[in-house]
């Protein structure tokens, strides 16, 4: 019998031939050289190694030791990259060139892909931000009045941006709660997870340009899971009235994967029926389907408590990009944005341990024993695919993360 190649990814794997995402890896033998991956099967292609052996106009950018050259290149170079690619992996032809380049997944460490320039993170599911305002306003309007007119966000810590399997160091900080007579101060006793996809920028803008929603494959370059891990204790006592800062700011998980759009085709769809007329800027009534059909899964410790689903976020990513730049701030090569936490109608959809646990109240079972928010140890995965062509699975990898004892 023939040996198997490493290119003969079975079917039914979601990182076959129609995936091809993009990471940053360095082998044991050479820890100091980052190159550029992409994901087949259980292995990973040295692209630059191979882009060089075959004489590729995107030599360049692909022996890059980050993909922000690639990003900063535009659509027509994402485009013409995918498809080298995708040749290089699928033509028989070129087996024999491309066999010495692959790398088995657990013969390499995983970096964060990107330099990250600026982080936004948004608000952008109508269950999740209902689901909030229940809890922490319960005698108000769950949605504040602005929340169908437009995407509500607020710029994070991007220094703190780090990639999946990073440990998450428990933060410390002020607390108070409504009861209690002064604050008092100590590690956080209400970590909780945010399931959320991120988009990265490539395309830049000049300052004072707005971007229109119709724009938005032009600049954003791919997505990938984000965890917004927040201190709800740290949280609830400094929010009012600038919004999330250091409950948020110790630290944010990324996949070390990223799914270019152009592999998600097959995922868009229509987002939400808008309740409210929008204005000109974000009305996407007439344009293409933004939304992206992406189930997600939370897992503590190995087992699932909660399936979000992306498709059933209010506001789409283009929307995002179009509300962040109408006032003219310019976008740099490495932007981060993320989508908000995603939680759907069912309880069982619901993306943070402040929704499942109902702030607390309502423990949820892990096999070894019950959980309201994050125990020191816990590890945190989340997980998901997107619908590919011809009924194959676009798998977007995972973020995952473990806490450790507050220093
Ligand atoms: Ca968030």
């Amino acid at each position: 019998m023939p040996q198997q190649s490493p290119l003969d990814v079975p079917e039914g794997d979601p990182f076959g031939p129609h995936n091809l995402p993009y990471g940053v890896f360095s082998t044991a033998g050479e820890a100091e050289r980052r190159r550029i991956g992409v994901r087949i099967g259980g292995h990973v292609l040295d692209a630059g190694a191979v882009a060089a052996a075959f004489g590729s106009p995107y030599a360049g950018l692909l022996g890059a030791a980050s993909l922000n050259p690639l990003l900063a290149a535009g659509r027509a170079a994402w485009q013409g990259v995918r498809r080298e690619l995708t040749a290089w992996v699928t033509d028989p032809a070129h087996r024999s060139a491309v066999e010495p380049h692959l790398l088995p997944l657990d013969a390499v460490t995983l970096h964060l892909p990107y330099e990250v320039a600026d982080y936004v993170d948004f608000y952008a599911s109508e269950h999740h931000a209902t689901n909030v305002g229940r809890i922490f306003r319960p005698d108000g309007d769950a949605l504040t009045p602005n929340w169908k007119h437009l995407p509500i966000g607020y710029h994070g810590r991007s220094g703190t941006i780090v990639v999946s399997g990073t440990d998450v160091v428990r933060p410390s900080g002020q607390r108070k709660a409504p009861t209690d007579p002064a604050p008092v101060f100590g590690p956080s006793v209400k970590l909780d997870i945010e399931a959320e996809v991120g988009f990265v920028v490539g395309t830049p803008t000049e300052l004072g340009r707005p971007v229109a929603l119709g724009d938005f494959r032009d600049h954003v370059f791919g997505l990938f899971l984000l965890n917004d891990w927040s201190a709800r204790d740290i949280q609830a006592w400094e929010y009012v009235p600038l919004g999330p800062f250091l409950g948020k700011s110790f630290a944010t998980s990324v996949s070390a994967w990223v799914t270019p759009l152009d592999a998600l085709d097959d995922a868009r769809t229509t987002p939400p029926a808008r309740t409210f007329p929008l204005l000109p800027y974000l009305d996407d009534a007439d344009t293409e389907p933004a939304g992206y059909d992406l189930r997600i899964t939370v897992a503590i410790n190995g087992q699932e408590v909660a399936h979000p689903p992306f498709a059933s976020m209010y506001w789409t990513a283009a929307q995002q990009l179009a509300h962040m730049t109408v006032n003219g701030a310019s976008l740099r090569t490495g932007d981060v944005y993320g989508s908000g936490t995603v939680s759907g109608p069912e309880v069982g959809q619901r993306g943070s341990l402040l929704e499942l646990t109902w702030n607390g109240r309502d423990a949820i079972e892990l096999g070894e024993g019950k959980r309201t928010f994050l125990e020191d140890g816990d590890t945190v995965t989340l997980t998901a695919w997107a619908p590919g062509p011809d009924g194959t699975r676009i798998g977007l990898g995972e973020v995952t993360g473990r806490i450790v004892a507050a220093r």
